[in-house]
């Protein structure tokens, strides 16, 4: 049985959720002990549960200690069987990580899947459903995984109520990807979506990154959202290029003025602009795992991105505990860092 230490690193949920991903993929047992132990608050939470509920149902798992707040479970994992299933994270957890959650077991099935998730669509601290429609799943493509993604309402912080379907093929076998530049000229779109909610908010918002950018006004789209779990406003910067495109997104809250909303989100985007890197902070951290069931292929993969964050470090120990990999992180005067796995 493989122990995981879950207070290590950055001591967070993706620790729990990619050792689990990864002991299903690899038939091996896992225990995760001190789990969230770097949170103020550790334990499991209603989100990490629902991803611990779908692993184990996709791959006929064993599990125990499957309780809200435990600090300690482990998974015997069973046979990996697509089919259709639906899962529910309640409130505003986000539905995406679950989904990101059990994909690679999904590719590793034997049957087609559809998924349908309820939860959180665009909540902070997860990477937004459009992030994983538009950035992520392009490049899963490319690695030879065939998934599809649809949303059938949208979930908002706080009330959540959102849904997602995603349909998932058993892949051949993933392969690797290279990802060191950009490629080809920036081609933005924002959008901002509104839910029970002026459509007038989102204006503002387009209007002040169209003023302060000069982007063409057909990039820039208001979308008044009919499906919805309740009331919400986001504002999405897509930075488009010909290899990759990285999804900026800045969340409006009560109290808070749609164009600061929009310049936060536009300081962000800015920046993401300015390193020149192809792959951001959050893509870093999600590519690692594909890249590693690759590597596994003997496919090899390397990007080029900005420093890594404590969340790529803590997934980069916690793959080699399940593959046997070699990543590579190797830093360059001009502060980006080359990642390589095989
Ligand atoms: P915890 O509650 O312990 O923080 P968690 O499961 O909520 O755990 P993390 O372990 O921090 O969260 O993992 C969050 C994941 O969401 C990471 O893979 C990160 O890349 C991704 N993510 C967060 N914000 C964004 C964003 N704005 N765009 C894309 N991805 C994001």
């Amino acid at each position: 049985m493989i122990e995981i230490n879950g207070r290590e690193g950055e001591g967070g949920g993706q620790i729990v959720r990619s050792s689990l991903a990864l002991a299903a993929v690899t038939g091996q047992p896992v225990r995760i002990t001190h789990i969230r132990g770097g949170r103020k608050k550790p334990g499991l939470l209603r989100q990490h549960l629902a991803g611990v509920r779908a692993i184990q149902q996709v791959c006929s798992g064993e599990v125990s200690g499957d309780q809200l707040g435990s600090c300690e479970l482990t998974l015997v994992p069973g046979e990996l069987s697509g089919g259709d299933y639906r899962f529910e994270v309640g409130s505003a957890g986000s539905a995406v990580l679950v989904a990101q959650t059990i994909l690679p077991v999904l590719l590793h099935a034997d049957a087609p899947s559809t998924i349908t998730i309820g939860g959180g669509t665009h909540a902070s601290w997860a990477p937004p459903f459009d992030f994983f429609l538009r950035c992520y799943l392009p490049l899963l493509a490319r690695m030879n995984a065939n998934v599809d993604a649809d949303i059938e309402s949208y979930g908002f912080y706080p009330a959540g109520g959102g849904r997602m379907v995603m349909k998932v093929k058993p892949s051949t076998g993933m392969n690797g990807l290279e990802l060191m530049e950009r490629g080809g000229r920036l081609k933005p779109s924002v959008t901002a979506l509104v839910s029970r909610i002026p459509e007038s908010v989102g204006q503002r918002e387009c209007d002040v990154i169209a003023r302060k950018t000069g982007w063409d006004k057909k990039a820039f789209q208001v979308v008044d959202v009919q499906q919805a779990g309740g009331p919400g406003n986001v504002v999405m910067i897509e930075l488009g290029f010909d290899n990759v495109s990285e999804l900026i997104i800045g969340f409006g809250k009560l109290g808070v003025k749609a164009e600061q909303v929009a310049r936060a989100a536009l300081r962000e985007a800015r920046a993401h602009l300015a390193s020149e890197v192809p792959v951001g902070v959050y893509l870093a951290d999600q590519l690692l795992l594909p890249m590693g069931l690759a590597a596994r292929n003997g496919y090899r993969s390397e990007f080029c991105t900005g420093p890594l964050s404590l969340h790529s470090q803590t997934h980069i120990d916690v793959l080699q505990r399940f593959l046997n990999v070699d990543i590579r992180c190797i830093s360059n005067e001009n502060g980006t860092v080359h990642v390589s796995v095989e």
